[in-house]
């Protein structure tokens, strides 16, 4: 790129994949035009607080991790409320649902994750609710106040904070786990034990090696039925088994994707010019010869910064976050991609 000229650094995700890899970029480059586009229309949030959100322990100003004024202080535009529908990598452009397409230099692909709906739930699909963004914790949260007793299926880390916020607040809950709700971590029959164990002592009815039979609505709430002759009632059903990457504006594009875009350890695509990074991402590991997707904030942020520094001229490999043990019921589980985080660190 010549000296005068100001390059277009595109970024798709206002998470903090795509925030630390607009800061990154905007440190380094003063000069350069950076956009941060998103789908929602909130500044960037909190996701780990979302559960007191939901509690009404906090407002909405403690979910916010930077105001406009930030970006605005900082020369970044933000497009919020504006889906990416397409790619287009030779036009060098991303075409947005109401058919704008906007240019890049380099495109940064941060778009996260959303809940996995399991193949034998799709049918129940509209009984279901999830926890996963502010849009979704925006349609549930009065009724979450307001209902008495849940059912939760699956149970994943999320869904165990989901779990704790209800009994914080007194509610009646009926958990259903699913050894594979934690995708893409599968819990063990020792760690499965312990945790319903733990989950019981603490006054949740719970079952597991039991799968749905049907979901059925009733006058008020719903009738869960499951094939081992489980039938219980609840006003509300949430499911909690895992997130998948949010891929699908990237497919026929000729980027290379499995289950999240294929990356390499510089966080590089299979396309010039294309980064990504975060949870919609999956990493090549030359340890194993195989491409992992992580999940959890530390992790995003750091994929996001090293994504920023190698369209800059590095060539820096990825580095997970430290590994840490986090308490799931009890059972002490090790990780380098989640910590639970109550104050989540900002980027
Ligand atoms: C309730 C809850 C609690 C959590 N608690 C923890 C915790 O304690 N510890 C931890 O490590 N992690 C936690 N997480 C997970 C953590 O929040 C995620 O791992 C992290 O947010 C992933 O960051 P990301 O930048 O990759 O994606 P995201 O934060 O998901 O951001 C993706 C962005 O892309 C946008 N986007 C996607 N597709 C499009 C499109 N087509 N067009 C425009 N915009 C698009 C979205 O609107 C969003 O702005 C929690 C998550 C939830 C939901």
């Amino acid at each position: 790129m010549n000296t005068d000229y100001s390059p277009h650094y595109l970024i798709l995700g206002n998470g903090p994949a795509g925030n630390k890899a607009a800061l990154t970029l905007r440190e380094n480059d003063p000069q350069a035009l950076i956009t941060i586009v998103s789908d929602e229309n909130i500044e960037f949030y909190y996701k780990p607080r979302l559960t007191d959100y939901i509690a009404g322990k906090i407002g909405s100003d403690r979910l916010r991790v930077n105001d406009f004024k930030f970006y605005e202080d900082r020369n970044i535009r933000l497009r919020l409320g504006q889906k990416v529908e397409k790619i287009d990598p030779v036009g060098h452009r991303v075409i947005l649902k109401h058919m704008e397409e906007v240019g890049y230099d380099r495109l940064v692909i941060a778009s996260g994750s959303r809940a996995r709906l399991l193949p034998s739930m799709e049918s129940y699909a509209e009984h279901l609710n999830f926890v996963t963004s502010f849009r979704e914790v925006m349609e549930i949260k009065e009724k979450v106040q307001e209902a008495k007793d849940f059912f939760l299926l699956g149970g994943d880390l999320v869904g165990f904070r989901f779990l704790n916020m209800l009994r914080s607040m007194d509610k009646n809950v009926t958990m259903l786990i699913f050894p594979d709700a934690f995708w893409p971590f599968n819990l063990t029959d020792e760690m499965l034990s312990a945790i319903e164990a733990g989950v019981t002592a603490s006054g949740t009815r719970v079952y597991s090696r039991d799968s749905v039979s049907r979901i059925r609505p009733r006058d008020r709430g719903f009738e869960i039925t499951t094939k081992g002759g489980v039938q219980e009632n609840a006003d509300l059903v949430f499911s909690f088994n895992g997130l998948i990457p949010r891929v699908e504006f990237a497919r026929g594009t000729g980027l290379d994707i499995d289950r999240g875009i294929l990356v390499n350890e510089y966080m590089e695509t299979s396309l010039d010019h294309i980064y990504a990074c975060g949870s919609c991402a999956q990493i090549y590991n030359a340890g194993i010869n195989s491409y992992t997707t992580s999940i959890g904030w530390p992790n995003a942020a750091i994929q996001g910064e090293t994504a920023a520094l190698n369209i800059l001229g590095d060539h820096q490999k990825v580095e997970s976050a430290g590994r840490k043990y986090f308490d799931l019921e009890g059972v002490q589980i090790k990780t380098s991609w989640w910590e639970n985080i109550e104050d989540p660190p900002s980027v």
